[in-house]
């Protein structure tokens, strides 16, 4: 092979692994994205459990609030019953109080009730608060991870870059001229092989007799249809 095809091949592979590099590195908003996404949903959960306690407490003081002005009631009542002279008003007034009677223990019964789901409550927020703690150490460490692998790709980066400058000395400003702009598209490797001493080893189509003829000399040579720049691998 002619210097230039070695020095190419070279630079080609370099830049293969530069494209590699930029790729993951692209990945990184989206992977810190997520990162922040799941620890805000597990943050959420926390809250969502919290104030389903701190409802159900409200919910309690407030029907122990509402019990207790009944049985407040039921005691001024009962003071009022003692002046109370007729029968029938007297019985009236016993009647409003048994029913207001009935209310308190109503509410208290309620309240009781209620009561029963706090314990339960807290339990699962001791958990939902313990599992939150276990999900963002996580995620910090993957940050951390996140963070040391950049700093590795960036440096790989650089290192690969100052390798790739000393080919490019190899090669003729003409021929780089050409490998960049193919490079450009993204599609592929730039310079291919000749595949069975007649195809083109990007479009895999039949290449002309002068085509295979002028890359066997080791000219710089495109396919008669993708333009790639082809070579023949076996010719010394
Ligand atoms: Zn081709």
């Amino acid at each position: 092979m002619k210097p230039w095809i070695e020095s190419l091949l070279s630079l080609q592979s370099l830049d293969m692994e530069l494209r590699g590099i930029e790729t993951k590195i692209a990945t990184f908003p989206s992977e810190k994205a997520r990162i922040t996404a799941e620890a805000k949903e597990s943050e959420a959960n926390v809250t969502a459990v919290r104030s389903e306690l701190q409802n159900l407490q409200m919910k309690i003081k407030s029907v122990e609030g509402k019990a207790a002005a009944a049985q407040e009631e039921v005691q001024k009542l009962r003071i009022q019953s003692g002046s109370i002279k007729k029968t029938n008003e007297y019985q009236a007034m016993m009647s409003v109080i048994k029913s207001k009677e009935e209310e308190q223990s109503a509410l208290e019964t309620e309240a009781l009730t209620m009561m029963d789901g706090v314990e339960p409550l807290k339990a699962k927020l001791q958990s939902a608060e313990k599992q939150h703690a276990v999900v963002v150490k996580n995620l910090r460490e993957e940050v951390a991870e996140l963070k040391e692998y950049a700093e590795t790709l960036k440096q790989k980066y650089k290192e690969t870059l100052s390798l790739r400058q000393a080919h490019e000395q190899n090669i003729s400003q003409s021929t780089l001229e050409i490998y960049k702009k193919l490079i450009a598209d993204k599609k592929g490797e730039a310079l291919v092989p000749v595949v069975d001493g007649v195809s083109c080893g990007f479009c895999r189509l039949k290449l002309t007799p002068q085509t295979i003829n002028n890359a066997k000399r080791g000219d710089i040579t495109l396919c008669d249809n993708c333009s790639r720049m082809i070579y023949c691998p076996d010719q010394p």
